[in-house]
């Protein structure tokens, strides 16, 4: 299996924790929301510096 992503563009992704690019992070009502810079997904803000890819209930 050939691994396409190079691991130096995305570090965290690979353990769900992203970086958006905080100019382009909008507040949905609920969550802070944002392109990841490494990988592009959609991430969410869950906690100070934590972003999420999937956007579960604040417990
Ligand atoms: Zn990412």
């Amino acid at each position: 299996m050939q691994i396409r992503w190079s691991r130096l563009r995305i570090p965290f992704c690979w353990f769900d924790r992203h970086s958006p690019r905080r100019e382009e992070a909008k507040w949905d009502g609920k969550y802070y929301v944002g392109p990841c810079r490494f990988c592009g997904k959609e991430v969410v803000r869950r906690d100070r510096g934590i972003w999420k890819l999937v956007r579960e209930p604040l417990t």
